[in-house]
């Protein structure tokens, strides 16, 4: 019977397994902080494995102590360690924006200006034809005023920090009013009620979660009221019988009373979605020339660029913004304002926005052209299951990223069917997940469903080569 002290103490010890020749070869590729990390860790499992199993003492027999086992191991994990943290990944869900997988992605020539700028120094802040200072907001301004009609711009980190901005400039210790159907939490961590208590602005709240009259906002202005507030209910829809008021009718609400209307938009379209068979979103353009003072937004949801939150919207107010010592707090960096100029470059003509802003490239990809591809990728992946096990079916994907909330973009995603298969579709979900790159798909009771809307056409192989290695894993 083996007795489990003794086990412990047969434990190499770290000098030991460093002398392993795996390690040392290790060594010459990976720092040395990383692999001594690796080595006590996987000593540490050990120690924790014998120490969970002293009472059974078959299991016991059955660990492999030799320092070659543990060097391969640690020297696994030592390179599983030296991997990025943040890396590339195939997205095969079919949901276009996707926060948890990074939101949008840039379209070439924003990437380009983005590491051009990044690795040399540039005129972030000075007039070059003066040589005096100047403000990094100008290289965005007068494009998104071009393109929206705005007097004036501001950018900053995110649209969550563009809304905060906003209400404690104009509202802090004052009331502001807004619909109760209006009052959203978006991903869990952005709600209304919340940003606005921690801008000092006192939410007042109309109306009822599905009907919202003007009378109703009408009823609640006063002496103390800074602004109205409409918020774009970019993730869910309230259906049935319902009311809303429009921008123009908030507007003048407002303007009758001295008061700006605020509209935070969230996704921020400037293309109108219905040319392209989606549901119709506002366009910022739209709400500005509707009447609102000030409208905020991602720059990476619908708009396709880095994450940044834009203020548009009347000058004096946004002078406002600009002064308020929380814009410097909140300022976005030169990698940011290098891709949203490029990417509001393209909206200078729509056929490039939507030809070569991923996010448009793939909303708009014809559902024909999926089924072709899925068609060939499916052919592709047959060998590798049981015959009949992989099919291509009609579905749907999602534009995702609170937009669009019920679109429903016809799909044709590849099914991999793993019922009475030797792998759960659980399980080769995680084997994809875990592997190199990781493979994110939809998983559908027994099936697996790969939707290659967001998959580009380079990703194709690498996503061919790991689900055939995670069937032979
Ligand atoms: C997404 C969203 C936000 C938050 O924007 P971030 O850029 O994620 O900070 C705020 N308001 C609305 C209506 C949104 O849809």
């Amino acid at each position: 019977m083996t007795d489990y002290r003794s086990l412990l103490r047969e434990l190499p010890a770290v000098d030991r397994l460093l002398k392993e020749p795996a390690v040392e070869e290790t060594l010459e590729r990976l720092p040395r902080r990383l692999i001594l990390q690796a080595v006590q860790d996987t000593i540490a499992s050990y120690r924790a494995m014998i120490i969970d199993n002293r009472a059974g003492p078959a299991r016991l027999d059955e660990i492999d102590l030799s320092p070659g086992k543990i060097a391969e191991e640690a020297v696994a994990l030592a390179i599983r360690k030296g991997r990025p943290g943040l890396k590339p990944l195939i997205n095969a869900t079919g949901v276009v924006i996707h926060t948890n997988l990074g939101r949008s992605l840039l379209a070439g020539s924003a990437v380009e200006a983005l590491s051009a700028v990044a690795a040399s120094y540039n005129n972030l802040e000075i007039f070059l034809e003066s040589g005096r200072r100047g403000s990094r907001q100008e290289h965005l301004e007068s494009l998104l005023c071009e393109l929206s009609g705005a007097e004036a711009a501001l950018v900053v980190n995110n649209n969550a920090a563009a809304v905060f901005l906003t209400l404690h400039t104009i509202a802090s210790d004052w009331e502001v009013i807004v619909s109760r159907g209006q009052l959203v939490e978006i991903g869990g961590s952005f709600r209304i009620p919340e940003i606005m208590a921690a801008s000092g602005a006192h939410l007042v709240e109309v109306g009822t979660t599905n009907k919202t009259y003007l009378r109703d906002y009408e009823a609640m202005v006063n002496e103390n009221t800074a602004a109205l507030l409409k918020v774009h209910t970019s993730n869910y829809h309230i259906i049935g019988f319902t009311a809303t008021v429009s921008t123009e009718d908030l507007s003048r609400l407002a303007h009758r009373n001295n008061l700006p209307l605020i509209e935070d938009l969230g996704s921020g379209v400037l293309i109108d979605t219905c040319k392209y068979g989606l549901p119709a979103e506002p366009r910022v353009q739209d709400s500005l020339s509707a009447g609102a003072d000030v409208v905020t937004f991602s720059g990476d949801k619908m708009l396709g660029g880095p994450q940044a939150g834009i203020i548009l919207g009347r000058r004096d107010l946004v002078n406002h913004m600009r002064k308020n010592q929380l814009a410097r707090i909140m300022r976005i960096d030169k990698l940011t304002i290098a891709a949203l100029e490029a990417t509001l470059r393209l909206y200078l003509d729509e056929e490039d926005a939507v030809g070569q802003i991923p996010v448009w490239r793939m909303i708009t990809t014809a559902p024909e052209t999926l089924r072709k591809r899925s068609e060939q990728i499916a052919g592709r992946l047959a060998e590798f299951f049981e015959p009949g096990k992989v099919a291509v079916v009609e579905g749907s994907s999602r534009v995702g990223g609170g937009a669009l909330p019920d679109a429903e973009l016809p799909a044709y995603p590849v099914a991999i069917d793993l019922q009475d298969g030797p792998l759960s579709a659980a399980e080769l979900a995680a084997r994809l997940r875990l592997g190199e790159p990781p493979v994110i798909l939809r998983l559908q009771q027994d099936k697996l469903l790969i939707d290659l809307r967001t998959v580009n056409g380079e990703q194709e192989e690498e996503l061919v080569l790991a689900v055939k290695k995670a069937c032979s894993d």
